[in-house]
């Protein structure tokens, strides 16, 4: 009995880590490697946050003040064979608005139709509020999504915390307002989730951070999360400006920054798995989580083509190939990294004092710390001791230090500083006397000794060079 039961078990997991393997999004290690495309085919929604203007994405899945080029199912498909012929690493699709993706399921379908008929080695997600599962559950069912994301920001029964979040939802041909609207929305989202999750579909909950409304609330949101079988969950720390024009930007609620985000997460640690990598992507984003593609490809360069021609470009076989390639560098990639990393551990169980470094690293891809400083946009956070190292978070910044030929001369670090204020350790390819100057005065050692190395090694090797653990005990 045991035995069949440890068998069962070991057969779920290998068909989880088949699922997650090469999805950006799902597997932290993937996100170095894969890319995701979003196509934004969904204009409608059902409800109304109040961190998102219409005018621009849905801010569940994207980030706010942003607008994406809206596409109809058909020049979706073309746009995902179009790119993924020239992005090989491109492993998933991803409909995440601009509005919901079933607030909207003639186009949401239809795209799904097309791209298991065309692409069908891509993953195919989509990100919802949850309020339309349990009415598309056969849909989502046939076109095998195996991914779905839905946004959960409270779980207050008696709606309180929620109608401060929604003013209203649109439920089955009848508005809801306030508290009412919020018990509607919650019942719908968790009926959905476990449906979700009892058809074995991967769900990620999304929450978003919005201070001094539901920080505490999300420690609740984790548990409740963890006991339904989500599979991870992602704080999304809220971006608000009043000029995007949203109610809470409108009525000064800040952005979360990078402390309280720190310190919620620590408190989410309940034993849920957490995404650490999250970007907050545009609707219509493309390429490695990092990175954003999405100005490269035009519609005029795909919308004309027949989905033939563009199913030659698209080029299963190349694209297979590259993806073997890709599996066997991670091969060498693990084997170098072996036991640096530990994803969901304790201050205690990374170091041998308890206390812990930040490090910075700059990477462009391949898991590699194989970016410049002066380009970077993008900073990798671990916290390492001498034991072992965790992922925390990325930090992005508006402009890199250099801003290439056409800025020559001018170099802005001050945001940088801010950003990196609380790392000890920036590991990068290369940094110029100027800008390491900047960074030792508040006290970041910059080091370029580990440039093209695998990344997790390198951090753990950098803070066991850099600090003594044992020092710190005896005083
Ligand atoms: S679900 Fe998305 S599109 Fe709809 S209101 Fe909320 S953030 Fe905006
Ligand atoms: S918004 Fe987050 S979860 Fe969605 S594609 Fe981007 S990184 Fe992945």
């Amino acid at each position: 009995m045991s035995c069949s039961c440890t068998h069962e078990q070991a057969k779920l997991q290998e068909n989880i880590l088949k699922k997650i393997n090469n999805h950006p999004c799902y597997s932290q290690n993937a996100h170095q490697h894969y890319a995701r495309i979003h196509v934004a085919i969904a204009p409608a929604c059902n409800i109304q946050c109040n961190y998102c203007n219409r005018k621009y994405d849905c801010s569940n899945e994207s980030r706010p003040g942003v607008t994406s080029c809206r596409l109809t199912p058909q020049e979706a498909v073309k746009k995902v064979l179009y790119v993924g012929g020239s992005v090989k690493q491109l492993s998933v699709v991803g409909i995440a608005g601009p509005g919901d993706a079933l607030a909207n399921p003639k186009q949401t379908f239809e795209t799904f139709a097309l791209l298991q008929k065309y692409a069908p080695d891509i993953k195919l997600c989509l990100s919802t509020n949850g309020l339309n599962i349990e009415k598309y559950i056969d849909e989502i069912l046939k076109y095998n999504i195996e991914h779905i994301t839905v946004t959960l920001n409270s779980v207050d029964e008696s709606g309180k915390m929620g109608a401060k979040i929604y003013p209203w939802v649109y439920y089955e041909g009848k508005r809801y307002k306030g508290e009412e609207a919020a018990r509607v929305l919650l019942r719908q989202q968790l009926r959905g989730i476990e449906l979700l999750v009892k058809n074995d579909i991967l769900v990620k909950v999304n929450s978003v951070l919005i201070p001094d409304v539901n920080e505490e609330e999300l420690l609740r949101v984790s548990k409740k999360v963890k006991e339904m079988g989500v599979f991870i969950f992602n704080i999304m720390p809220l971006i608000s400006k009043p000029e995007h024009g949203t109610r809470f930007g409108l009525d000064g609620v800040k952005s979360a920054d990078h402390r309280l985000f720190m310190k919620v997460q620590e408190a989410c640690e309940t034993g849920v798995k957490l995404m650490r990598h999250c970007r907050q992507c545009r609707a219509d984003a493309v390429g490695l989580l990092g990175e954003d593609r999405s100005d490269e490809f035009f519609k005029k360069e795909f919308a004309d083509k027949s989905f033939e021609e563009l199913q030659a470009h698209y080029n299963i076989n190349k694209r297979r190939e590259t993806h073997e390639k890709i599996e066997k560098w991670r091969d060498v990639l693990r084997a170098a990294n072996e036991r640096a990393l530990r994803a969901e551990a304790q201050k205690y169980e990374l170091s041998s004092t308890g206390e812990t470094k930040l490090i910075a690293v700059t990477s462009a891809s391949n898991g590699l710390i194989n970016d410049h400083f002066g380009s970077a946009k993008e900073f990798l956070v671990y916290e390492a001791g001498d034991k072992a190292i965790k992922f925390i978070m990325s930090r992005r910044v508006e402009t890199s230090y250099c801003k290439g030929p056409a800025g020559c001369g001018t170099y802005v670090i001050d945001e940088i500083k801010k950003v990196l204020s609380d790392c000890d350790i920036l590991l990068t390819q290369k940094i110029g006397e100027c800008p390491r100057k900047e960074l030792d005065s508040i006290k970041i050692i910059c080091d370029e000794d580990y440039a093209n190395e695998p990344i997790e090694i390198s951090v753990l090797k950098a803070v066991r060079k850099h600090f003594s653990f044992e020092k710190l005990q005896a005083c």
